[in-house]
């Protein structure tokens, strides 16, 4: 049996699907600019979007203005290009309030898990904030050990270094080798954590890296948290039944 003091997780495409949320999201922000007055085909403006967000970044804070830019003022005049920028800009909030939600196996696996005397925390990329509010959305973060929630901005150390992993083990004060790093990133999830020494878990749930491959191999591969709840009773003799 292996020793488990601390597991980590991963927030996007691992705690819920990203990939999918940006895409109803966006999808719902073009619409509203159409109804706003921009006469454009929906599924063109989706896949212009698309591209503005692969050019500028995810967190680039003008996707839409940009891509209203890449249409003519005939395509939306004599409406005030601000008044479609800003319906897009609504819509987009509005699916993020309504629709976040975590993946059902993720809050049931949290439910039980939460008693047990593991430590449990996140290691993220992106921007600190940003990633703070999707466990808030997500109504998550009260499952987490709160000094333990790690994300690269405000540490400045990239996923891509196995530096971040050893760092989050030593400020949780557990030996890498008995923790767990869970996500769906080849590389920046496993690769590192891999090098670091911790055991590694893959998510592979058909999110957009699942068909990619790392340098080095996972210790698990896994398609839900009934899985990982699977593993850590066998392979690492975490109690379940605890849980009321
Ligand atoms: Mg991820």
């Amino acid at each position: 049996m292996k020793t488990l003091s601390a597991i980590f997780f991963d927030i996007d495409d691992t705690l819920y699907s990203t990939s999918e949320f940006a895409r109803i999201a966006r999808r719902n922000a073009v619409e509203a600019m159409v109804h706003a007055g921009l006469r454009r085909e929906v599924d063109v403006l989706v896949g212009e979007l698309d591209e503005v967000v692969k050019e500028f970044g995810s967190n680039d804070k003008n996707h839409l203005d940009t891509l209203l830019s890449r249409s003519s003022p005939e395509d939306y005049g004599p409406t005030n290009p601000l008044v479609i920028v800003a319906a897009g800009i609504v819509a987009y909030h509005r699916t993020k309030s309504r629709g976040m939600k975590p993946y059902e196996d993720v809050v049931e696996f949290f439910k039980m898990f939460q008693r047990t005397s593991v430590l449990c925390g996140v290691i993220s990329s992106g921007i600190g904030v940003k990633q703070a509010e999707k466990l808030i959305r997500l109504d998550l973060v009260r499952y987490f050990d709160a000094q333990h929630i790690v994300i690269t901005d405000q540490i400045g150390i990239d996923k891509g270094s196995p530096e971040l992993y050893r760092v989050a083990c030593e400020s949780a004060e557990v030996d890498p080798e008995e923790a767990i790093m869970v996500g769906d990133h080849p590389s920046l999830d496993i690769d590192s954590a891999n090098l670091a020494g911790l055991h590694t878990i893959w998510l592979k749930r058909g999110g957009k890296y699942a068909d990619a491959k790392g340098n080095t191999a996972p210790d698990y591969e896994i398609r839900d948290f009934w899985d990982l709840m699977e593993i850590l009773r066998q392979d690492f003799g975490v109690d379940f039944s605890l849980s009321t």
